[in-house]
């Protein structure tokens, strides 16, 4: 890191998420270049990362937005204003109107769903998606992040979807990765077009869904335009894709301060984030995130069990050790913080949630919001 960046992380006041503009624009870049190569569109799938602050700079590389339900809905109509496609795995009745207004492609996930909202999305001039599951996962380990494991609730199987009157329908949505490579893509696709492929010539448009780590260092953006193009081709498709963590991967930081240092077996930190506040994917998904600067534990010449004020014995976001012992009022920089990080924040325990702040590309630090005991409260009754 730049000693210049270094030193404004270094000087803000914690916890805080930094939003690093410089990068989100680099990762911008690659996926405008995608779409110009492909033809595909490109929406944010804002689940992943929703800083709206940022959406009209995001609208100037991309297509739109890809939303769960109203409320995303509404934030991406709001602040975006481009593409706006929803899926969600039921929609509620009081609700559907306000989201057909805000949203052009409505993605359904049954028979029933089609059934029932069907007229009133047509009669609305918006179009309809179905998603399919094409039951072939590529993925290992991460069955909470597998909609294609055993007994999924997420997408229509061919059993099913070959009962389905079709009238109305013009798109195919699938969503079956996470943060994986084009080669998962290419073989996602192999299985679609064997089961789903007589249904794909008669449909306009086909969304490939998100889990694309596009951003990534060894992507294979190549096989991703081939893949784009042999479905365009073939069946005459329009096709979106919707990542989400590849508009902002390690494009944020979480910035945090050692309020204490004590020990019990190894030295432990005490610092003013949560993994289960803050990071909550730490204890999730679960994973080790990345520190600036740290080893893993017993690597350098320090080592320290990192933890949170809150009373939850787990929330320890890991082991680390460092070139120089820890001091208290030190600060610490977790990378790769704007993704599933803001969005998934709580404020159990009665924690302050952190600053959202952006790294002009200038190297000005701006703090676009600030909150308080409020927020906390606000939530409770
Ligand atoms: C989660 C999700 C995305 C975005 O996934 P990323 O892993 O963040 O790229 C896109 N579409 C749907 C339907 C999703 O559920």
């Amino acid at each position: 890191m730049e000693k210049k960046i270094l030193d404004i992380l270094k000087s803000a006041p914690t916890p805080a998420y930094v939003i690093d503009e410089k990068k989100i624009r680099e990762n911008l870049s690659i996926l405008k270049s995608v779409e110009e190569k492909s033809g595909a569109k490109i929406l944010l799938a804002q689940k992943a990362f929703s800083a709206f602050s940022l959406y009209p700079t995001i609208a100037e590389y991309v297509s739109g937005t890809a939303c769960s339900g109203l409320y995303e809905a509404k934030l991406g109509f709001e602040n975006m204003g481009k593409e706006n496609h929803v899926f969600s795995a039921a929609y509620r009745e009081d609700e559907m109107d306000e989201i057909i207004s805000y949203c052009g492609h409505i993605i359904l996930n049954s028979k029933n769903q089609l059934y029932k909202y069907r007229d009133k999305i047509l009669s609305a001039g918006k179009k309809i998606g179905l998603r399919i599951n094409p039951e072939c996962s590529t993925q290992e380990g991460h069955e909470i992040y597998d909609p294609c494991s055993p007994k999924s609730r997420l997408g229509i199987t061919l059993k099913n979807f070959a009962e389905i009157d079709l009238t109305g329908v013009s798109g195919i949505h699938f969503h079956t990765l996470c943060e994986q490579n084009s080669d998962d893509l290419e073989k996602t696709l192999s299985a679609i077009e064997e089961k789903f492929g007589k249904y794909l010539y008669d449909m306009e448009w086909i969304n490939f869904g998100g889990g694309h780590h596009i951003t990534r260092d060894d992507y294979d953006i190549e096989k991703l335009l081939l893949c784009i193009k042999r479905v365009k081709e073939k069946y005459n498709l329009e096709v979106f894709i919707e990542p989400g963590e590849a508009f902002a991967l390690n494009a944020g930081y979480l910035v945090t301060t050692v309020l204490d240092i004590t020990e019990n077996d190894m030295p432990i930190a005490i610092l003013d984030t949560s993994a289960a506040c803050h990071m909550p994917d730490v204890l999730e998904m679960p994973y080790r995130p990345p520190l600036y600067m740290s080893g893993e534990n017993g690597e350098k010449k320090y080592s320290y069990r990192l933890g949170s004020q809150t009373c939850l014995a787990g929330d320890v976001i890991g082991e680390y050790s460092f070139d120089e012992p820890l001091n208290i009022g030190d600060k610490l920089i977790f990378m790769d913080m704007a993704i599933y990080s803001m969005v998934k924040n709580n404020t159990f325990n009665g924690m302050p949630l952190p600053d959202i702040a952006i790294l002009r590309e200038n190297g000005e630090y701006e703090i676009i919001k600030r909150f308080s005991y409020n927020d906390f409260k606000e939530r409770l009754s």
